[in-house]
């Protein structure tokens, strides 16, 4: 049986729902401008606030022409309400959803398109039956918004996901790893059988792509921002990563060996154990050893690659028009090794549009983070704040805070003008570029004046649109109003 709106809404919101009061004018409603201005959003926020109440404010106080709706996503950074613990914004339902909130699929799936997989039914079970999609389009397209479906592959798959447990990667140890190995058959066959389900099934724009998973190379020294670090526990060992191995000839025992010794200095790096030679010569001499550590990441990157490009592939079968964009995660950002196992270029011929993460005021935390990390293994003989400043000269980042005072004071409205301009300059015209623009993600809150800065400093360097992240349920609307108020100014201008 199929839930109404109203009595989902009634059975999650403690409040009734208002009318909306914001009287936007049927003029500003219907203006278009040549920019994507999307904004992330999931079904919770339509479902405590009201779907025509949430688009009123969202093109009134933001500006928003494009929804990019959470539609397949288990992580609750693109979906759920405030993550839990931190404080609510000054709107939607101010209670945790902890207890209900699961993640899956929020659109139906229909089964002709599941046939190659064992994963046959992904659902969300958070709203019963509900289909966000078929409650959000009409609205949405009445307006004329687009729709970019927000789809999201991660770490941590709920145990009770029939089938996932199968297709989990494998770790150095031996053991179950959080994310599904892109080597398995039927992890790839579902990724096209869901873009094509969607783009099938529904009126939509396109297919936004979240994938932030990190090779074990770099996954082994912690060289992002968000994660432990785990050299025991890098991933995929899995048979079928053997195969695709064995097929670029790359030797499976001398890759296992080497991740052991890298393991092995990791560990002994944490302990400040400092080798003879330093601890950047030990690790240098690893990789001259076992060149096999930096082949066996490659073929993770590889693995990743074709998700993306079947992903393409799928979409453009259904309808040459619709559009494929990629989020470009964080740690691309910071980490320069990361930068060199991607290329933009390389990006932009399988993306009609490239979200890139500029967070700024999370971005000082995260780089902070990342700069610890950094400093504790490979490069532990240099002192962090001039590590720091090293690796801003790498990355072309200037006048940031020094490290102590990085997560207060963010990273500047300039790091997002720069970051903007490298990716434009990355994919030279192959396809757009449309910045991250973040409103409330970590525990820095921006002035509303920031906001506007930063979402200024994108148009600025040139960017074809922005997408405000990462979800409703975390902003402010005084910080959606100020991107709102940027975004105004430079179509204006
Ligand atoms: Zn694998």
């Amino acid at each position: 049986m199929k839930l109404s709106l109203h009595s989902i809404r009634s059975n999650l919101a403690t409040k009734p729902e208002q009318p909306t009061n914001l009287n936007v004018p049927e003029m500003q409603k219907s203006k278009q401008s040549d920019k994507t201005i999307g904004i992330q959003i999931d079904a919770y926020s339509f479902m405590d606030e009201g779907i025509e109440k949430v688009l009123d404010i969202l093109q009134e106080k933001g500006a928003v022409n494009t929804l990019c709706l959470s539609t397949f996503s288990y992580d609750r950074g693109i979906s759920g309400r405030q993550i839990p613990g931190r404080t609510f914004p000054d709107h939607g339902v101010q209670e945790s959803d902890e207890k209900i909130f699961h993640g899956g699929n929020y659109a139906t799936p229909h089964p002709e398109y599941y046939k190659n997989t064992i994963l046959k039914n992904m659902r969300a079970p958070d709203f019963g039956s509900l289909d966000i999609l078929a409650e959000v389009l009409p609205a949405a397209k009445k307006r004329g918004m687009k729709v970019f479906c927000s789809v999201l592959d991660g770490f941590n798959y709920p145990d009770d996901v029939h089938g996932v447990k199968e297709l989990l990667e494998v770790d150095l140890q031996g053991n179950k790893g959080g994310a599904m190995c892109f080597y398995q058959p039927d992890v790839r066959e579902f990724w096209k059988g869901l873009v094509t389900d969607l783009c099938k099934s529904y009126d939509i724009d396109g297919i936004l792509l979240f994938n932030e998973r990190g090779g074990p190379l770099l996954n082994s020294l912690g060289a992002s921002h968000n994660q432990s670090i785990a050299s025991s526990g890098v991933t995929c060992f899995c048979e079928h990563h053997q195969k695709a191995a064995r097929e670029m000839g790359i030797d499976y025992l001398r890759t296992r060996a080497g991740y052991l010794k890298l393991d092995k200095f990791v560990q002994t790096s944490l302990q400040g154990k400092r080798p003879s030679d330093g601890y950047y010569v030990e690790f240098a001499r690893i990789l001259i050893e076992y060149p096999e550590i930096s082949l066996w990441n490659k073929l993770f990157d590889i693995g990743k690659n074709q998700v993306l490009t079947d992903v393409r592939t799928a979409v453009k079968n259904v309808n040459e028009k619709l559009q494929v964009g990629f989020h470009i995660e964080h740690v691309n950002s910071f980490n320069p090794i990361y930068r060199a196992a991607r290329s933009y270029a390389d990006l932009a011929s399988k993306a009609d549009f490239l979200k890139v993460v500029v967070y700024n005021n999370a971005g000082g935390e995260r780089y902070a983070s990342f700069i610890r990390n950094a400093g504790s293994i490979v490069f532990r003989d240099i002192p962090l704040d001039e590590l720091l400043r090293f690796n801003n000269h790498l990355v072309n980042y200037a006048n940031e805070a020094d490290l102590n005072d990085l997560a207060s004071a963010g990273l500047s409205s300039d790091y997002v003008y720069r970051e903007t301009q490298r990716a434009l300059a990355g994919v030279d015209g192959k396809c757009k570029i449309l910045p991250g623009i973040e409103i409330g993600i970590g525990s820095r809150n921006a002035t509303p004046d920031e906001t506007y800065a930063a979402t200024l400093a994108a148009f600025k360097a040139g960017a074809h649109g922005i997408i405000l992240s990462r979800k409703y349920s975390e902003m402010q609307l005084a910080n959606l109003a100020a991107a709102g108020r940027a975004v105004r100014d430079a179509v204006k201008n």
